[in-house]
């Protein structure tokens, strides 16, 4: 072990957020700048094999960036290329490539882009509350993508911060409401819920690929109330899986029942009962069925220390039952 790092990544970036850390994003404070950034993402063509390596970034040449950027003067520009290079682009020999921290720079750009305090309001969606039945609907608001329930108190006691009745809440960019319907959105968020804890499933974080660690909490008093959510822990689920990413600290949190349709085994249960797990149509038959799916299926905590849990998938007189240790790995299936 001699030699290993003693922090943890996290702890060891925020000690590094030093002077030279800030040196470099005071170099994106400049329009010219921040512009090459953007117009290496936009020029981005996989197809053209002059351009693409297979890393995954596109090489633009000098001349094509230049004009693409709209600066006159060769020198001036090579100035601020000389300036990224290294840190946010790379040269290649066929002029530059966005690098990593590149990439971020422009998701960054379009989230900051994006701030609003709402950008949807609360529109009704044809879906019915899991719980109550009542009409559902999405909004967008702090960079964040909501699915409410009209009338009762949804998945999560959310306090103030939040709207009431929340489903689902994720922290999603404005973009994802570019160039779709309403039901397109709430399908779009679901899809990214579900790959995002099909990957921390594998233990792998969406944010930064680093190690995502995962851990089951059972509700030690779990009662919900007539509005849904349990006043001890806040939840509808009386059991919820965590997941912190031991990189970048990322940390997602969900019900152990909707995280047993995303196992291979409740993915085949679904399939066998007519549930597809898509979510590239217009159409929400897929959510419908999964709140079904949710609503007659159940879990039972067979111990607390250390936690280990069974959720029996139910639908149509069939069923199959995934047993969790403490780690979120399912130890049987039958
Ligand atoms: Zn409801
Ligand atoms: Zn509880
Ligand atoms: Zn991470």
């Amino acid at each position: 072990m001699t030699g290993q790092p003693t922090e943890s990544p996290i702890e060891s970036a925020s000690g590094m957020a030093d002077e030279r850390v800030t040196q470099l994003f005071s170099l994106l404070a400049d329009e010219t700048r921040l512009a090459i950034i953007l117009a290496l993402a936009e020029a981005s063509e996989p197809l053209n094999r002059e351009r693409w390596n297979p890393t995954g970034t596109n090489v633009v040449s000098f001349s094509e960036l230049r004009e693409r950027v709209g600066v006159e003067d060769p020198g001036n520009f090579n100035y601020h290329l000389r300036k990224l290079d290294g840190e946010f682009i790379q040269q290649t020999a066929d002029g530059y490539e966005l690098v990593s921290a590149g990439e971020r720079i422009v998701k960054t750009v379009i989230s900051i882009a994006g701030f609003e305090e709402t950008a949807l309001p609360e529109t009704p969606i044809d879906l019915a509350c899991p719980h109550c039945g009542a009409p559902t609907a999405i909004t967008h608001q702090r960079q964040r993508m909501y699915h409410l329930c009209t009338a009762c108190d949804g998945n999560v006691f959310a306090g103030d911060q939040h709207p009431s009745g929340v489903l689902s809440g994720v922290m999603l960019d404005r973009a994802v409401l570019r160039d779709r319907s309403p039901v397109e959105i709430v399908l779009a968020q679901y899809a990214w819920k579900f790959s995002t804890f099909a990957m921390a499933l594998d233990g792998v974080c969406l944010l930064c690929a680093g190690r995502i660690e995962g851990t089951l909490h059972a509700c030690g008093d779990h009662e919900t109330g007539p509005n849904g959510a349990c006043a001890s822990c806040g939840y509808s689920y009386e059991v919820t899986g965590q997941f912190v990413c031991t990189v970048c600290n990322h940390t997602k949190l969900w019900g152990i029942i909707p995280l047993s349709v995303i196992h291979p085994a409740g993915t085949a249960f679904c399939w066998d009962h007519g549930i597809e797990l898509t979510f590239d149509g217009d159409d929400l038959g897929v959510l419908e069925r999964l709140f079904e799916l949710y609503g007659s299926s159940t879990l039972e905590v067979r111990s607390r220390n250390p936690v280990r849990v069974r959720v029996t998938l139910r639908d149509s007189g069939d069923e199959r039952r995934l047993t969790y240790d403490e780690t979120i790995d399912v130890v049987e299936v039958d």
